[in-house]
């Protein structure tokens, strides 16, 4: 039964920046009794064809899902889509321009990180992407595998950090654009790690207007504070509430923290009943 079974409805494949294919991810959450996945990879949903038939034949009950790059005055604003489509148009040519505006955002940050004095290619980076989507992440592992750093944080603390001397924003949505996009694929809208975001509930009840369903309450980057805050924010407006582990493979832990989140039972239920499940 999907109800009591071990939840991970945020995950990250190779199609963005996660370390595992969309078949071995599905592996390792059948590996560790997940009962429902829904794979989010950033700005696509390339890898959702792929997942789903590895899950029915794992026996996993699986939703196509995406991680929207949306912005706020500059930050960026994450937007999780559940239930997408991912035969709609609208979606798949947005992934598609996702593609080519990250190709050419990443090719800039490698000119700044060469013009500070520091050799990296767009090879080196598309090597460890392995097809993927690119992001900081991948420029972040390229420039510790070239030795110029000593961990991944480095390179972001440097260089990769949002006002780095190697930072290139991206041209992003609003988070009512990407709600629309989601909502007219036919998903439903959930507001990704909400606690990383600086003062926001000023434009919660907009959100709310373009289609916002629910809070993901429960993250790795939240503080039991941050938790308790968007639990009350959440019921305050009467959205729904979720619990992730954002799972990405690539901390030395993380396979083994597979399906550990905890869902708490109503929160699920009426994740189900928005999902159509
Ligand atoms: P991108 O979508 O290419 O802008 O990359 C965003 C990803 O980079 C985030 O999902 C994080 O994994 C990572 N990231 C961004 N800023 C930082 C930071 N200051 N420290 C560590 N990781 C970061
Ligand atoms: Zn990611
Ligand atoms: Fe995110
Ligand atoms: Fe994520």
């Amino acid at each position: 039964m999907v109800h009591n079974g071990r939840w991970e409805i945020h995950s990250h494949s190779t199609v963005s920046d996660g370390r595992y294919t969309p078949n071995e991810v599905a592996e390792l959450m059948a590996d560790h009794q997940v009962a429902l996945w829904s794979l989010t990879d950033h700005d696509h949903v390339g890898g959702c064809e792929e997942a789903a038939q590895a899950a029915s034949r794992l026996g996993i009950e699986f939703i196509a899902g995406i991680e929207v790059s949306a912005a706020l005055n500059g930050e960026s604003i994450h937007v999780l889509g559940y239930g997408v489509d991912t035969e709609v148009e609208q979606l798949a040519d947005y992934g598609d321009q996702m593609v080519a505006d990250r190709r050419q955002r990443m090719a800039k940050m490698v000119q700044r990180i060469n013009d500070l004095g520091f050799e990296v290619t767009m090879d080196d980076v598309r090597e460890i992407a392995g097809g993927g989507n690119l992001g900081r992440p991948h420029l972040a592992r390229a420039l510790l595998k070239r030795g110029h750093v000593d961990n991944l944080q480095q390179a972001f603390d440097r260089w990769l950090a949002d006002d780095g001397p190697g930072y290139v924003p991206l041209a992003r949505p609003s988070v009512p654009e990407a709600a629309e996009m989601i909502r007219d694929a036919g998903g439903v809208v959930v507001l990704a790690h909400p606690g990383r975001y600086s003062e926001f509930s000023a434009h919660l009840q907009k959100w709310i207007d373009a289609g916002l369903w629910g809070l993901e309450v429960r993250h790795p980057s939240h503080s039991q504070a941050d938790e308790r805050r968007l639990i009350e924010l959440a019921d305050a407006h009467g959205l729904g509430k979720t619990a992730s582990n954002d799972w990405h493979g690539n901390k030395p832990d993380s396979v083994s923290k597979l399906g550990e989140v905890v869902f708490p039972r109503e929160w699920k239920e009426e994740f189900l009943e928005a999902v159509g499940l």
